[in-house]
């Protein structure tokens, strides 16, 4: 499973992650967005079908009523 190495756009961090690629293989659209945790808060990146990352944001949290 590729191991994947990003900076962090919220505090600037470089961290690592680990991607199933059995999940990149089976999805049906791309990218994908996906949640990675990092530290107190959370990053949501784009896969492409490569397992490639095309994407990085910083997401907004609300609570549903
Ligand atoms: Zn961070």
């Amino acid at each position: 499973m590729p191991q994947k190495i990003i900076v962090c756009p919220k505090c600037k961090e470089q961290l690592n992650f680990i991607v199933d690629d059995s999940v990149i293989a089976n999805s049906k659209s791309f990218p994908i967005p996906s949640v990675v945790q990092h530290k107190d808060h959370y990053l949501i990146v784009y896969l492409d079908s490569q397992c490639a990352i095309c994407d990085i944001e910083i997401p907004l949290f609300f609570k549903s009523e």
